[in-house]
Order: C-alpha cells, then sequence, then structure tokens
C-alpha cells in the first residue's frame, strides 16, 4: 500500500532511544529539556513538549482561563481536538467558514463573528500552509482576544520569512507519525509570552509549584511542593524526547522532500480538466504535511475508491467537525460552513510522506491520469 502520509525512522532514532533506555532517565531527564530547546530554536520561541497535539492545544486554552459560556471561534475544517479541548472548559464553539484560496479560516468572516463573549479565535494552518498572521494579530488585538495557532500541520513552515510558533499568543504542535516529524505521541505549546507559557505549563505539569518563592503554606521541609489550580500529567518522556532531537535533526530534508512531491503532483496533474491542485500564497513557506487535491463534478468518492482498490491508501481531511455527532446537542445546522462543506466533499489528500519514491509517486499519478481518461471517454 502507497499512503497519504508515513513516519521515516533512521538508524541514529534507534541508537539515541537506546541510549535512554540504558540511561537514568526514563522521564524528567536530559533528553526533556534538549528535546525543548531544539524546538524553540526551529521555531523562534520558548516551548515545552507534552504527550499530543491534543494535550498542547488543552494546556493553551488552560492557560488563557477559559471559563463556561466563553466563545471559541475555529475553523470546522481541522480534527475536532482544536474544539473538543476548549470544550472541556465548558466554551462554546463557533464556527467559521475557510478562504478557498488557502483553505484556511477566513480573516473577514471571522472577525464578523466576534462578540462580547469571544475568547480566542484558534487558526488551524491546514495542510502545512499557515494562516495570514499578520491578519490574526491585527484583529485579535483590536478586539483584546487571544489568537490560537493549532500548528499540528506546519512545524517547520515560515510565514512571511518567521517561522510558525513565535507569532501567534500560543501556538501548539503534533508529533503523531502522520505529522511533519514524529515522536511517535507527542507535541508542544509555545508563545514569547512567558506568563502565558508558564500557565499552560503547569496545567501540563499537574500544576506543580516548587519555587519556594510561590508557596502559599509554609514548608516543613525540602519535600515540599504545592498545587494550586487544576493540572494534568502530560509529560512527555526522555525516551520519545530522543526520537524527536533524532526526528527534527532531519526535518529539513523531510521538508525538501515534500517540497518535490508537490512539484511532482503539480507538473504532472496541472493540465487535468475536473482537478483543482493546492495553491501556496506568496507569503508563506511551508512544510507541505498533506496535499490535497480537489476533485470536481461530484467524482471524488470514485476516484478515492479507485485508488484506494489500486493501493493507494489516500484519506480526506476532513469532516467538518460539526457534523460529529458530539456537537449534535449544540444544533449546528448543516450548511453553516458552505465552503467547507463543498471542500469536504471534493477532497482527497494524495500521499505525501519523506520515504515515497518515485516509482510510487509516479503509479498514484498515472492511476489519476487513467481514471479522468475512462471518465472523459464515456
Ligand atoms: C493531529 C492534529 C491534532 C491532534 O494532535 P494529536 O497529536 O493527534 O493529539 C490537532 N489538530 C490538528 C489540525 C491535527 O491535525
Amino acid at each position: 500500500m502507497i499512503t497519504y502520509g508515513r513516519h521515516s525512522i533512521s538508524r541514529r532514532d534507534f541508537k539515541l532511544i537506546k541510549r535512554v533506555l540504558n540511561s537514568e532517565w526514563l522521564t524528567i531527564g536530559p533528553m526533556v529539556d534538549a528535546f525543548e530547546s531544539k524546538i524553540s530554536n526551529l521555531i523562534g520561541a520558548p516551548t515545552f513538549v507534552v504527550t499530543s497535539g491534543t494535550a498542547a492545544l488543552h494546556c493553551a486554552y488552560a492557560a488563557i482561563d477559559i471559563k463556561a459560556g466563553d466563545e471559541i471561534i475555529t475553523p470546522a475544517l481541522t480534527f475536532v481536538a482544536t474544539q473538543t479541548t476548549a470544550m472541556h472548559f465548558g466554551a462554546k464553539i463557533v464556527f467559521c467558514d475557510i478562504d478557498v484560496k488557502t483553505r484556511n479560516i477566513d480573516p473577514i468572516l471571522a472577525e464578523k463573528l466576534i462578540t462580547k463573549k469571544t475568547k480566542a479565535i484558534t487558526v488551524v494552518d491546514y495542510a502545512g500552509h499557515p494562516v495570514d498572521l499578520e491578519v490574526f494579530r491585527k484583529i485579535c488585538d483590536k478586539y483584546g482576544i487571544y489568537l490560537i495557532e493549532d500548528a499540528a500541520h506546519s512545524v517547520g513552515s515560515f510565514y512571511k520569512g518567521e517561522p510558525v510558533g513565535s507569532q501567534a499568543d500560543l501556538t501548539v504542535f503534533s508529533f503523531f507519525p502522520t505529522k511533519n516529524f514524529t515522536t511517535g505521541e507527542g507535541g508542544a505549546v509555545s508563545s514569547r509570552n512567558q506568563v502565558l507559557l508558564d500557565k499552560a505549563r503547569k496545567f501540563g505539569r499537574q500544576g506543580l509549584v516548587r519555587d519556594p518563592e510561590k508557596f502559599l503554606l509554609e514548608p516543613d521541609g525540602p519535600w515540599h511542593q504545592e498545587v494550586h489550580k487544576i493540572g494534568l500529567n502530560y509529560r512527555l518522556p526522555d525516551i520519545l524526547c530522543a526520537l524527536g532531537i533524532s526526528q527534527i535533526s532531519r526535518l529539513d530534508i523531510f521538508k525538501a522532500k515534500r517540497k518535490r512531491i508537490v512539484e511532482f503532483y503539480r507538473n504532472n496533474l496541472k493540465d487535468i480538466e475536473g482537478l483543482v491542485l493546492p495553491e501556496q500564497a506568496d507569503y508563506v513557506d511551508p512544510v507541505w504535511h498533506l496535499y490535497p487535491i480537489r476533485v470536481k463534478n461530484s467524482l471524488r468518492n470514485e476516484l478515492f475508491h479507485y485508488l484506494r482498490n489500486n493501493g493507494v491508501l489516500v484519506q480526506v481531511n476532513y469532516v467538518p467537525a460539526y457534523y460529529h455527532p458530539v456537537f449534535i446537542e449544540l444544533e449546528y445546522p448543516k450548511g453553516l460552513c458552505p465552503k467547507t462543506e463543498e471542500f469536504y466533499n471534493e477532497e482527497i489528500s494524495l500521499p505525501i510522506h519523506p520515504n515515497l519514491s518515485l516509482k510510487e509517486l509516479k503509479k498514484v499519478v498515472n492511476l489519476i491520469k487513467k481514471f479522468f481518461h475512462a471518465v472523459k471517454s464515456m
């Protein structure tokens, strides 16, 4: 099977993990700090690591003190963790449609959805293509709300020369195997705002306070530590941080490979009528996480099954979030975000990952050509 996304493991990955297994620290050890500083260097902002992108979102929402009834504006074209982690705090989700050119949340529509209850806009860099961050920054500053960036797809991407992770109030990453690099499960939160980052980190570290200057109780002894606010254990173990250190060192190679795949698809598919290939805005340098094509004339399902039946494990990203039964009680109507729904009805994610061979890519392209050739002659 040729899959739409897959991890790439090297000999160095094994070596570093083995070294940790033979060491004193399986968790809360030196690999955590080392991985965090590697990520910080890459994205240009202080960072801490957690057990998943979902955990990272949960920490980010904890940091902005969401209360029941607060509104979060998000796109529906995303994995539901973008929303469900805010719903844990009782947030009300306000869905905003996409701009079809970028596939990302539309800033003009988003601004119109802001009310007195809006706490944050959570943007998603769909397929690794950053949103227009300056525009969202301006909107959020104008209304005094937070900008959270779900960068699960876009670690390693740049916006106007600045790395993703350095610009939003809080940025969250995922290191799931299909993402741009992996720790198996894992994620991170970054922010240049030290107060926000500390709050997020504390939430992911059981809420523990170890700084004597911040103690509210008189310590009985040197074992003393305190919990002031509810937190959870989202620590990423050293074993996985070691994998991350090795993986992140190859991100540039992964990025270049993904770029070449995008060029290959563009060169070979651009003349097919009935296909819309993803465009890139001039203000971004993306790590292409997905290669989302749009299939016109209601042929998406047919092409999807044709590719799958021929050994190409394509995917559809995503079912609009508000279709999920978890939202049913909230009564979001069908048609709420028409451009998102149209995109969903037409989208297929073609294989894109560092280990794809030219032979496999040619197979994918030839199958698509064959499919459209058959359609044409019908
Ligand atoms: C993968 C993903 C997440 C969740 O990350 P996990 O590491 O799987 O928990 C959140 N948002 C988006 C857009 C994602 O693609």
